[in-house]
């Protein structure tokens, strides 16, 4: 069934679909600056290629740009979809052949963590886990005795309900990656957020020496719909629009906030070295 749905992709139909390319610099999507033509790789390209999983190669071409200012990489193949088009062309059965840990693997380990680091908190921590797919990982979050976690997710039915009220902790993980428009993305993400409040979030950022490997490098997944790839500073300047702040653990995990709540001002020192941009 999912070879089946692959097969169903390919096509002129999508390539009909797509923005048509250009060869002419345009506007980064998050600092505006110059964006030149950075490269090309098949519509099939996948994160699970880093597993051994190839799909046949599509014929759709899927050109990237990337900004000389923040080093933002993104296509914008896809920015006319609506999102009946995404859920055929992507988010669609042959999804989970290149993204085999979002059923639960993913959340799973994610409400692990979140919970140990929340636990001595949790009694006065509502949670909205955004863009979260399914409700897995809020599922193991209400077993360990948080009262409040919700999920929201625009592109599965089940939950795509917009939640009422701010919440303390909003979690977003593998999600800004898969948007299209990610400064609107993060202002709709901010709108959970309470004040003082977290987003506790998730993308795989560029490595410093990204540069040696370009659209080879693993992340760079069209059938997984990655057409938002960060760089450390594009993170930051993506938060900064709207006065956050951005903490990296480390490439992929991160923190986003206005005020840290007072169970977090260890983490301040960090935050206070990082320059806030204009
Ligand atoms: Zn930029």
């Amino acid at each position: 069934m999912a070879a089946n749905a692959i097969r169903a992709d390919r096509g002129t139909s999508m390539i009909d679909r797509l923005r048509p390319v250009s060869a002419v610099s345009s506007s980064c999507k998050i600092c505006g600056g110059a964006a030149e033509l950075y490269g090309v790789v098949d519509f099939h390209k996948s994160c699970a290629e880093a597993q051994g999983v190839r799909l046949p190669l599509s014929g759709v071409p899927i050109y990237y740009r990337r900004c000389k200012t923040c080093a933002f990489l993104f296509t914008d193949a896809f920015d006319d979809w609506d999102h009946d088009q995404f859920k055929r062309f992507i988010y669609n059965d042959g999804y989970l052949v290149v993204d085999s840990d979002y059923v639960s693997a993913r959340p799973r380990a994610n409400a692990e963590a979140v919970a140990r680091l929340w636990d001595a908190h949790k009694a006065e921590t509502r949670v909205l886990d955004y863009g979260g797919g399914n409700d897995v990982f809020c599922a193991v979050l209400r077993e360990r005795g948080f009262p409040v976690a919700l999920t929201y997710d625009p592109m599965t039915p089940e939950y795509a309900r917009r939640p009422e009220g701010k919440f303390d902790l909003v979690t977003c993980f593998e999600t800004l990656e898969h948007m299209p428009d990610p400064a609107a993305g993060i202002a709709l993400v901010l709108e959970h957020v309470a004040e003082p409040g977290l987003v506790f979030y998730s993308t795989l950022a560029q490595p410093a020496d990204f540069e040696k490997y370009g659209l080879t490098w693993w992340y760079v997944g069209p059938r997984n719909g990655h057409v938002s790839i960060f760089s450390k500073r594009a993170l930051t300047l993506a938060w900064g629009r709207y006065g956050y702040r951005t903490v990296s653990f480390n490439d992929d995990v991160h923190l986003a906030f206005r005020t840290l709540p007072s169970f977090l001002a260890h983490l301040s020192k960090i935050a206070e070295a990082l320059p806030l941009p204009s």
